[in-house]
């Protein structure tokens, strides 16, 4: 069985010889337990954080420890009866071609057949687009003709909030890197708008793209285009805080300008929150249907990045940190 596992803590950005491979035999399955070989293996910027010594919302990744992470595999062993060899699942399996789950493990779930790629399911129809969904419907609470700002707008979570925005009748406007990126948003996804953070003139295209400026901002980056939003935010509006990766490399968290402290110190406060995609666990089935079942009618639209094999796993994580990848990020990890 190789797995990535941590070597050392990452100071700023991963170097060689942080994540490393390592190759241990797969062990006899004991009673209740089930082997599941991966297929896909989802990277998400969450995952730099953890492998910090500090604690976040989630606890740090042990030295040693395979790097943890969504995939979708297949059961080839069971020894439980909530699995039959064949079954395809979701788990948190982490970064490795086998791994063994209690038979009655949390946050594992069988793959409905929906018609659409296994991998959407780690994308769109996954934990990033429950999390688009779920942050703008409930935390960001959007109303027709409201202006709705998304930040890393060509990734799964961006993607998501924009598109089922313009399905409730907004202004959507994205923010993204590079004019490709930027183009994608608008004539594919169909958003309204897309500013390029990386032209060099952020303040004005922002205010020129919002015009009757910001109802809800979807927070998923950060620095300067959390600053640029800020200065646009309508009274009564709303920002979920769903992550800020552009702060995820740095090398002494406690020194980074986060969004609680742009928007906390605003004399008209937005109603501004952190959110947990798995506050709404208990929609999980419903969520993941309703998204599959846009992708399968061509309602929501999506990009992917797909990196070949383990071994181009880290190259892979480390390039989606600046923005290298174009829609989700993944590793086909076997066929
Ligand atoms: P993406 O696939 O969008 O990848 C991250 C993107 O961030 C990059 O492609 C890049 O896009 C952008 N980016 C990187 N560096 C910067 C920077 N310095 N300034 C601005 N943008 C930058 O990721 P996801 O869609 O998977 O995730 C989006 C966000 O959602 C992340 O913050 C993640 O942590 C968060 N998240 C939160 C969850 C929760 O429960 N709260 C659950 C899942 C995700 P570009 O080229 O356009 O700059």
């Amino acid at each position: 069985n190789r797995k990535v596992v941590l070597n050392q803590r990452p100071q700023g950005e991963i170097k060689d010889g942080d994540l490393v491979i390592k190759q241990e035999p797969v062990r006899d399955l004991k009673d209740g337990e089930v082997l599941i070989k991966t297929l896909w293996l989802s990277l998400d910027p969450y995952m730099r954080p953890r492998m910090n010594d500090s604690k976040g919302y989630m606890d740090p990744i042990e030295i040693g420890a395979p790097i943890v992470g969504e995939s979708v595999g297949r059961v080839v062993e069971s020894k439980s009866p909530n699995y039959a060899v064949g079954d395809v699942v979701t788990s948190y399996s982490g970064w490795q071609e086998y791994s063994i789950i209690p038979g009655d493990a949390p946050m594992v779930y069988k793959v409905q057949d929906h018609g659409i790629p296994l991998q959407a399911y780690l994308g769109v129809a996954g934990m990033p687009g429950r999390t688009g969904y779920c942050g703008l419907v409930y935390v960001g609470k959007p109303k027709a003709g409201e202006t709705v700002v998304v930040s890393a707008a060509s990734g799964p979570v961006g993607t998501v909030v924009g598109q089922t925005a313009k399905q409730l009748g907004c202004r959507v406007v994205g923010v993204a890197g590079g004019e490709e990126k930027c183009r994608y948003v608008v004539e594919e996804l169909g958003f309204d708008e897309c500013v390029d953070y990386k032209a060099g003139n952020l303040e004005q295209d922002l205010k020129d793209a919002c015009p009757n400026g910001i109802d809800v901002y979807f927070e998923n980056v950060g620095g300067a285009v959390t600053r640029a939003v800020a200065k646009l935010l309508n009274s009564g509006s709303r920002v979920p805080i769903c992550g800020y990766v552009s702060a995820y490399n740095a090398e002494d968290a406690s020194k980074v300008e986060t969004p609680f402290h742009v928007f906390g110190a605003m004399e008209d406060k937005p109603e501004h929150r952190f959110f947990l995609v798995t506050e709404w666990q208990d929609k999980h089935q419903e969520i993941t249907a309703h998204l599959a079942e846009q992708i399968a009618s061509g309602k929501i639209k999506y990009r992917e990045t797909i990196a070949e094999g383990l071994d181009n796993a880290v190259d892979a994580f480390k390039g989606m940190l600046k923005g290298k990848n174009f829609g989700k990020q993944l590793v086909r990890v076997a066929e």
